[in-house]
């Protein structure tokens, strides 16, 4: 049976910053990386973005060129899944039946798109937008449709909507709550996303209740409502979420919830066993101390290193300030914190000079900023998120006041 001694389950972004973080660390033993989809890793964000809208190739989204890996002796086994982990006997199974034997495993399978659970949700031309695969056969078919019903408002659909829009396609977003991003932000970014998509014609619905999509031989060609109304639609674009990709660790006995369960080490209840990355449930001190899974680039890489740096006897707990950005139109979104919990908000600068920022408070202390167009603010604002400042409402509504005068510690 083939052995490594660090064995990643999955060629994502958090699987490949585990590789990188273990041989930047030094460590000599055997790597490899266990990943189901056909390519070497590659960053995800761009699908929605430059990838989509053709502005950059494949090769130029490759988290690192293929001899950056040969170099360093990360083993890459792709296009292949794991199935099954026997965590006493430190062994993987694959798809193919292959067992693989390990010293430390990093579980970071990420997540599998939510699908639409209302009838013609498998119909062709219904799309999510996870992997290069299913951005590749969407731009197949964009070629041959004008209507677009993008399902879900939250970044990916509302970064869709935007590049669709850009090439002239007809798009309708619906999103079932009274407002997009309702689950990530405050109302003001909510309304002012809504108004800028509205500006540049996609149509925006809200609090849509879908039924069912419907088809004609086996293709997608509207979305029904429950009121009996139909959109038309060649393509349908879902982008509801992601359900994270945790069987194989469940079924070997992993504590799991909505995610692996994971201590600030990224340890999970499985002896040398490690979770990162979109499908490790974690306690986040941006948050308060709540549990939480955070689907971002950034939470991938820190706690990636996090997880290869204890592999390597080196441990340090996972306390990364969460950031985030999203790109719309000439619009720039950069987040710093986490907002779950604010009590208030302060808006700072004008949303109609579309440079401005959101930022939300607890009790008075800094947890998070929304910044558009506004890097300066997004920069500075992060002393404010990490020193937990408690700064005059008035000063920091106030764009002439800079952030970074504000940050002193509560
Ligand atoms: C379209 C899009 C736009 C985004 N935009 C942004 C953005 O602007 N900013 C930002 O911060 N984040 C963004 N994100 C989120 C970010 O890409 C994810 O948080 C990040 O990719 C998570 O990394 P990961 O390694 O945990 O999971 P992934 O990148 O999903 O990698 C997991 C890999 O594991 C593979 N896998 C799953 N199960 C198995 C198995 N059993 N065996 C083998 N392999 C398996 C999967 O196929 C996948 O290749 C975006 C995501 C998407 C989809």
């Amino acid at each position: 049976m083939q052995r490594f001694d660090v064995l990643i389950v999955g060629g994502g972004h958090a699987g490949a910053q585990a590789a990188i973080a273990l041989r930047q660390g030094g460590f000599e033993g055997s790597v490899a990386i266990v990943g189901d989809e056909p390519e070497l890793p590659y960053e995800r964000p761009p699908l929605s973005k430059e990838y989509l809208s053709r502005e950059k190739t494949f090769e130029r989204i490759l988290i690192r060129p293929e001899k950056f890996w040969t170099e360093r002796h990360v083993e890459m086994l792709l296009g292949q899944s794991v199935t099954t982990v026997d965590p006493a006997a430190h062994s993987v199974t694959l798809g193919d039946g292959r067992s693989i034997g390990y010293g430390s495993l990093i579980w970071a399978a990420g997540g599998n798109p939510r699908r639409l659970s209302c009838s013609g949700a498998t119909l062709q031309g219904v799309h999510a937008v996870r992997t290069r695969a299913d951005v590749d056969r969407l731009m197949v078919e964009l070629e041959n449709s004008e209507n677009i019903a993008v399902v879900g408002g939250g970044y990916i659909g509302l970064e869709a909507a935007a590049v669709l829009t850009k090439f002239g396609k007809k798009v309708v977003l619906l999103e079932a709550l009274p407002r997009v991003l309702a689950r990530v932000a405050g109302e003001a970014l909510s309304r002012f996303y809504e108004n800028e998509h509205r500006a540049h014609g996609v149509d925006v619905r809200l609090e849509q209740r879908i039924d069912c999509l419907e088809g004609e031989n086996g293709r997608v060609t509207g979305v029904r409502f429950v009121d009996g109304s139909v959109v038309p639609a060649g393509i349908v674009i879902v982008g509801i979420g992601i359900e994270p990709a945790i069987g194989p660790l469940r079924d070997a006995g992993a504590a799991c919830s909505n995610g692996v369960e994971v201590d600030e080490y990224c340890r999970t209840s499985l002896p040398d066993i490690y979770a990162v990355g979109d499908c490790a449930l974690h306690t986040n001190a941006f948050a308060d101390g709540a549990r939480i899974r955070l689907e971002s680039v950034q939470n991938a890489n820190d706690q990636a290193t996090t997880a290869a740096k204890a592999i390597m006897g080196k441990p340090e707990a996972y306390h990364a300030v969460p950031w985030f950005w999203s790109n719309q139109y000439d619009l720039k979104l950069q987040t710093v914190g986490l907002s779950i919990g604010h009590d208030a908000t302060v808006l700072r600068g004008d949303p109609e000079s579309r440079s401005f920022s959101v930022i939300y408070l607890k009790g008075g202390k800094v947890l998070a900023l929304d910044c558009v167009n506004a890097v300066k603010d997004y920069v500075q604002g992060r002393a404010l998120v990490i020193n937990g400042a408690s700064p005059d409402p008035v000063r920091l509504a106030d764009p002439a006041t800079p952030l970074k005068e504000l940050a002193v510690p509560a």
